[in-house]
């Protein structure tokens, strides 16, 4: 019987050394052995189960990572120490000098500005495309592409990938399709849609306390081994690696992640419902004015809801961050990048998180500078954040108050 992705963090189950019910956090760098003759296989990569030192990996890396893994279905997972430390030696373990890769124009900031600024410095190329254009990828494709590259719930446009038509093209072409899901953890599984390899910032909603950073690689146990080579691999030479008390912390906060989103995808499809009722230019894929709201339903597990994130675009930058000030002074979330926090967050993306796009290819991406991306909180109650919201709205005139005559 196939168990949905839930269940399977759920039915995850390790004890601590002295029979705690939590696992033994390992604190230390390195691993004693009890032959010499093991530790030089353990470097030959022959001794399974032992530990070597912890930039290689550690006990309590491997537990989150196969809780990861488990969530997405993939045969085992990778951590890293941040998001990037995850997405920057994948892409350069898969691809070397002459190689091409063809991404969404619509990504995180960083993963943009790595694509676009840093790889092309070791002869790695990289077409933009419209991701949600599928004969616009397969155009793009040449004899030295390696990389499908796009992320499910785009940042900061809210674009939606279509999975399954992209593993098809990559298979017909011998590709590999990657798959950033940090903006819909568990409420879309790309490893079920045909992706090759599934990628997340654990800084965002999987840990959810905005305490930490952290990412994963979710793929095939051959990848995985091949990224933590000591020779080769780019997770264990670049050394982007998680710690262990920190993959302890985040394994304990995934296990409410479940609960988490319900309540993030209900409270962000109440908001972005009403401000749509409002007049103001809403973008949440639970909307059906949203491109890509039948596309995000045949791929969602349903129960997960659409998601944390909308946008509302207000016109100019000048009302943007007057309405996101005057948000937090009346404690309605904070001015804030990132994601995934149990208060509402709140950020202009043109002048923040994908400044590193240039203003003209912004324009182009429809990412307009009165844009603000919101990451909802988990309010208790909704319909007060709403009203509250809607008064700062009218104090600055984005909103007009609605005269009734009797
Ligand atoms: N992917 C997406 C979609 C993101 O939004 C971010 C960060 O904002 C990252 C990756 C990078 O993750 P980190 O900041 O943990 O390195």
């Amino acid at each position: 019987m196939a168990f949905k992705p839930a269940n399977k963090i759920q039915d995850l189950q390790y004890f601590g050394e002295f029979g705690g019910v939590n696992p033994s956090i390992s604190d230390s760098s390195t691993y004693t052995f009890l032959s010499a003759k093991t530790m030089f296989d353990t470097f030959e990569g022959n001794a399974d189960g032992c530990y070597l030192y912890s930039r290689h990996t550690t006990p309590s890396n491997l537990y989150l990572g196969e809780a990861l893994a488990a969530m997405e279905g993939t045969e085992t997972a990778n951590v890293s120490a941040s998001g990037m430390g995850a997405i920057t030696p994948t892409i350069l373990q898969l691809c070397k000098t002459g190689d091409h890769i063809i991404s969404s124009r619509t990504i995180y900031g960083g993963t943009y500005a790595f694509l676009k600024n840093f790889t092309p410095r070791m002869g790695i190329d990289t077409s933009f495309v419209d991701i949600t254009k599928l004969e616009a990828v397969e155009a793009a494709i040449t004899p030295n592409t390696k990389i499908i590259y796009c992320e499910s719930v785009s940042n900061p446009l809210l674009e939606i990938a279509d999975i399954a038509g992209l593993a098809k093209i990559a298979k017909k072409h011998g590709l590999q399709l990657l798959v950033d899901n940090t903006f819909s953890p568990l409420t879309i599984s790309p490893a079920k849609l045909g992706a090759d390899i599934v990628l997340h910032s654990l800084t965002k909603f999987i840990n959810g306390s905005s305490d930490t950073m952290g990412g994963v690689v979710c793929g095939s146990q051959e990848l995985i081994d091949t990224l933590r080579n000591v020779n080769d691999g780019a997770s264990m030479l670049l050394g982007a690696s998680m710690d262990s008390l920190r993959a302890a912390s985040i394994l304990k906060n995934m296990r409410t992640l479940h609960i988490r989103m319900k309540q993030h995808s209900h409270n962000a499809l109440f908001l972005a419902e009403k401000f749509e009722a409002d007049g103001l230019k809403t973008v949440y894929p639970g909307l059906a004015s949203h491109k890509g709201h039948e596309l995000f339903k045949s791929m969602m597990n349903e129960e997960y809801g659409f998601g944390g994130m909308l946008t509302i675009d207000v016109g100019s930058l000048d009302k943007a961050n007057e309405l996101m000030e005057l948000m937090q002074e009346r404690n309605l979330g904070y001015l804030a990048v990132s994601l995934g926090f149990y208060k509402t967050l709140f950020s202009a993306p043109g002048t923040s998180t994908s400044s590193e796009i240039p203003e003209e290819e912004q324009a182009q991406m429809g990412l307009s500078e009165g844009l603000i991306r919101f990451s909802i909180g988990l309010d208790n109650d909704i319909e007060r954040t709403y009203q509250m919201m809607r008064q700062c709205m009218l104090d600055i005139g984005i909103l007009q108050p609605k005269y009734s005559l009797n």
